[in-house]
């Protein structure tokens, strides 16, 4: 099943149409996306058995964030071996160093960002994850049943910011507004063969910077979930980014920084794409 937010309203995207929810379900759920959530596993059973009408085509340009208003955004760094490498720190063994992205950054999947002046503005792949169920102390084997589905999201990371100071400042320099695209729409997991093992992509000018597979991470999905649970529960609608593989260009020698024209496509396989073009601010 994929769900998407289409002009603000929750759609079900079936055969590549949007079918407006609200209307489909005669009111029994409500429009705003992040509002299913909190009945996720009622809203999965109504759409198993629903027999929606034929939806609208779907305009990438209209769609917002599978979930727009989490209470809570949990990043984990450090979670690829070559991008750990790259970074030229050591790898994590019991935790991956975890930050925020504050919510204000978040948006939808087609989107013009503002490049911060005099900054070092980074590209970062990620697979993302939107909880479905509450999960607190879940352990690994357990951790899939609390995933509503998986979306792609760009952690997009502005490095001046993110590592000046006595302390990184990872939650800061990755928050400027719209530096957390997500989209195009929510997967849910038993539409994959294999939901551990995606391939992700990004290009910049249509060059390609970063190519991984999700079944690389140090800490997969359900070890993460796991282990974040053990210190935070998880909440329906959260986002948890699961990390970067190599290719940013923080790692890449010389060093390359998003410059205003250019274009970011990230790409993961059995979802869809992100666009993001970069502006300088006026
Ligand atoms: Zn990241």
């Amino acid at each position: 099943m994929r769900i998407a937010n289409l002009s603000g309203r929750l759609a079900l995207i079936v055969d590549g149409r949007a079918v407006d929810v609200e209307e489909a379900s005669d009111g029994r759920f409500a429009a705003d996306p992040q509002a299913v959530y909190e009945r996720w596993e009622e809203f999965r059973r109504w759409a198993a058995q629903a027999r929606p009408p034929e939806g609208v085509p779907v305009d990438p340009a209209l769609l917002g964030a599978p979930a727009p208003a989490p209470r809570q955004i949990v990043a984990a760094g450090l979670n690829y071996r070559d991008h750990a490498a790259e970074s030229g720190f050591a790898l994590p063994d019991t935790m991956p160093p975890v930050f925020t992205k504050f919510a204000t950054s978040i948006t939808g999947p087609v989107t013009e960002v503002v490049l911060p002046p005099g900054g070092h503005t980074d590209w970062e792949i990620e697979l993302v994850v939107v909880i479905g169920v509450r999960a607190h102390r879940v352990s690994a084997e357990t951790a899939w049943d609390h995933v509503a589905g998986l979306t792609v999201g760009q952690d997009i990371s502005e490095r001046i910011t993110q590592l000046e100071g006595p302390s990184p400042q990872f939650s800061l320099g990755k928050s400027f507004p719209g530096f957390a695209p997500t989209g195009p729409w929510l997967v849910t997991p038993d539409a994959f063969d294999d939901p551990d093992d995606l391939g992700l992509r990004c290009t910049v000018n249509g060059e390609e910077v970063q190519k991984g597979r999700t079944s690389d991470l140090i800490f997969s999905v359900s070890e993460l979930l796991a282990r974040l649970s053990s210190v935070i529960p998880l909440l329906p609608g959260d986002l948890v980014f699961t990390g970067t593989p190599a290719g940013v260009g923080l790692g890449r020698d010389p060093q390359r920084w998003l410059a205003p024209g250019d274009e970011l496509v990230s790409t993961i396989e059995g979802i869809g794409e992100l666009r993001q073009r970069f502006v300088a601010q006026t």
